[in-house]
């Protein structure tokens, strides 16, 4: 990859649309993040002037070939990571200029995350895992809303297990319940379902699409899976750093015959 003239497909306007009538909130905006690895001369443009919005209450897949970007952006969008330019709205909170311990509250408070190993606590049981984060941040859960979930997610007889004794879907399950618990503007998911089986992972896509048609709860996910994807409300495209399209209401098929013409 050199450099690019971003080209963004029809569909996705230039910078995000600000007229409240024609949309609802956002749960995530990002205008013109561009961030490169390496040297001036010979470096990496990860993202190049990438500007878009994911709706509140919304389920978005982020898709791609391999290397245009997709971590990246997921990782600036969730404060784990800085761009070298451009500027980011989480919830309405201004991302750029928060320093690390605000950027590490804000995480803690206004972000759940999924990923592809569960990230469980190997010696605290399911139930301990789930209310984890609040514990650090010296809340107690809300009793109506953790039995929400927790029957929600399917978990009700496991609270007492620890993570050894779950099968994988188990588990991701209660990282997926320990992501809601606090009911975050955002819940990022980074191929939440890369270390199950078919089965599995579709009984986790189902609980996330169901937590946002639900609950209301905002989801990005990262995945290169179509069948993935097609748990989604709307697949995000990108290629080389820059966003080329959108679909909504996406089928595994549409996903798919939209990366092959990525050459993905
Ligand atoms: P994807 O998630 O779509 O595979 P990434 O966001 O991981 O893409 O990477 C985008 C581009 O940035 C790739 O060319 C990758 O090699 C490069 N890149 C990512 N992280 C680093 C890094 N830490 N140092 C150098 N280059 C990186």
């Amino acid at each position: 990859m050199t450099t690019f003239t971003s080209a963004p497909h029809p569909s996705i306007p230039e910078r995000p649309i600000h007229t409240a009538a024609a949309q609802g909130p956002a749960a995530v905006e990002a205008f013109a993040l561009t961030k490169r690895y390496g040297r001036a001369d010979t470096g990496v443009t990860a993202l190049d002037n990438v500007s878009v919005r994911f709706d509140a209450g919304k389920f978005t897949a982020i898709m791609g070939p391999s290397g245009s970007g997709k971590s990246t952006l997921m990782h600036c969008l969730a404060g784990l990571d800085t761009a070298d330019s451009g500027r980011i709205l989480l919830g309405g909170t201004e991302l750029t200029g928060l320093n690390d311990r605000e950027l590490t509250a804000l995480r803690r408070e206004r972000i759940g995350f999924v990923f592809q190993a569960f990230n469980l606590v190997p010696t605290l049981t399911a139930e301990q895992n789930i209310t984890l984060p609040l514990a650090l941040a010296g809340t107690a859960p809300d009793a109506g809303w953790l039995a929400t979930v927790v029957n929600t997610l399917g978990l009700k007889d496991r609270l007492k297990h620890r993570p050894h004794e779950l099968s994988g879907g188990q588990q991701q399950r209660v990282a997926v319940a320990r992501a809601l618990l606090t009911r975050p503007d955002v819940v990022f998911g980074d191929e939440p379902t890369g270390n199950l089986d078919s089965k599995a992972g579709g009984e986790v896509l189902a609980l996330l699409r169901r937590s946002s048609q639900e609950m209301g709860q905002s989801i990005i996910m990262v995945t290169h899976d179509p069948v993935a994807a097609s748990y989604a409300d709307r697949v995000v495209l990108m290629s080389d750093g820059g966003l080329v399209g959108e679909i909504h209401q996406p089928t595994a098929e549409a996903v798919l015959a939209a990366l092959g013409k990525l050459g993905a």
